[in-house]
C-alpha cells in the first residue's frame, strides 16, 4: 500500500495509473476503521483496479467540537487493516492539506430540504461540511467509483447532488450496512460505548426490526410509538424516528403498501450518538 500525505503527489500517481487505463475506486472515511469500512473496499476490489481508500477526520463537518475532540483515533491499526485487504492507496492529508485558505470563508451549497430534515435539521451545517471535504477529496482523487454506506443514508442522497453539482461521472456504490451478530449497526463510534450501554445498544435495531415487521397500510404514528418504546426501555434518548420516501427522503405519516420507504433513527445512549436506517414497503 502506498500512502500519500500530499494532495498533489496522490493527483500525479492516479494521473499515471488512469493513463495506464487504470480504474480508481474511493472510499473516504474518517479512520477507526472497523469490517463495515473494510467491507466498502472489497466491494470496491470487486469492480475497479486500484482502491484508494483516505482517512480524514474532517473538523468542518461536526456540529459538536467535543464530538470532534473524542472522535476515536487508531491509525496504526488502520494501516494495518487496509495493508491486510490489500487497499492500493492510503491518502492521510493533514487539516492543512485539506484547507489551505484555512476554514473560514468555506463554499456554501444549495441542498435544499435534505438540508433541513433529520440529521440535516439534528446537526446544523454538518452537511455543508461533508460537502466541503467530498468536493475536495473527489477534485483530488477523481475516482471512476466511489464507494459508501448506505449506513449514513441521508449522507449518500447529499453525495449523488454533490457528483451531479460537480459535474463529475463518478459512478455512485451505496454498500448494504454491516452489522454485529446482535444487528447493531457497525460504527466508529460504538467504541466509545462503555461496556453495559454496549449491549444495550442494539435496541436501535430491534426498533428498526420492529417497525419493518409491523408495517401496515395506514397512519405510521403508531409503529413510531412502538420504536419509541423499545428504544427508550433500552435508555436511549431519542432525536428523531422517521419514516420517509426511500427515493427522495421526504418523511411520511402513512403508507399506501406499495411506496418503497426507510426507517430511520437517531438517538443518544448516554453521550454517544447513534443512527441507523433499514429499507421497507
Ligand atoms: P466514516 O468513517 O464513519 O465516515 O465512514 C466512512 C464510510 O464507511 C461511509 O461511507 C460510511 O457510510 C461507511 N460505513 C460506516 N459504517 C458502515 C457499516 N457498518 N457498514 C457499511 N458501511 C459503513
Amino acid at each position: 500500500m502506498i500512502i500519500f500525505k500530499q494532495a498533489a503527489a496522490l493527483g500525479k500517481y492516479l494521473e499515471q495509473q488512469g493513463s495506464m487505463q487504470r480504474k480508481t475506486g474511493f472510499i473516504p472515511t474518517m479512520g477507526a476503521l472497523h469490517e463495515g469500512h473494510l467491507t466498502l473496499v472489497k466491494e470496491a476490489q470487486k469492480h475497479i483496479d486500484i482502491t484508494v481508500c483516505s482517512i480524514f477526520v474532517n473538523p468542518t463537518q461536526f456540529n459538536d467540537p467535543n464530538d470532534y475532540k473524542k472522535y476515536p483515533k487508531t491509525l496504526d491499526k488502520d494501516i494495518c487493516q487496509l495493508e491486510k485487504v490489500g487497499t492500493d492507496v492510503l491518502f492521510l492529508p493533514s487539516v492543512d492539506e485539506m484547507y489551505p485558505q484555512g476554514m473560514h470563508q468555506l463554499e456554501h451549497y444549495d441542498l435544499g430540504y435534505l438540508e433541513t430534515i433529520l440529521e440535516g435539521q439534528f446537526r446544523p451545517g454538518h452537511f455543508q461540511g461533508v460537502c466541503q471535504v467530498m468536493a475536495r477529496l473527489l477534485q483530488q482523487v477523481r475516482p471512476d467509483q466511489l464507494f459508501m454506506g448506505q449506513k449514513d443514508y441521508q449522507q449518500c442522497m447529499v453525495v449523488k447532488w454533490l457528483l451531479k453539482y460537480l459535474k463529475m461521472d463518478t459512478k455512485f456504490v451505496a454498500v448494504p450496512t454491516i452489522r454485529e451478530a446482535d444487528g447493531l449497526a457497525m460504527s466508529s463510534r460504538n467504541m466509545r460505548l462503555p461496556e453495559a450501554d454496549r449491549k444495550k445498544a442494539s435496541a436501535i435495531y430491534r426498533a428498526l426490526d420492529h417497525i419493518r415487521q409491523h408495517l401496515a397500510i395506514g397512519a405510521l404514528a403508531p409503529l413510531q410509538a412502538e420504536a419509541a418504546g423499545i428504544l427508550e426501555q433500552a435508555g436511549f434518548k431519542i432525536e428523531y424516528i422517521a419514516l420517509a420516501d426511500a427515493d427522495t427522503l421526504a418523511p411520511q405519516d402513512s403508507w399506501d403498501g406499495q411506496q418503497h420507504l426507510v426507517a430511520l433513527i437517531a438517538a443518544f445512549l448516554g453521550e454517544v450518538r447513534l443512527i441507523d436506517n433499514m429499507r421497507m414497503g
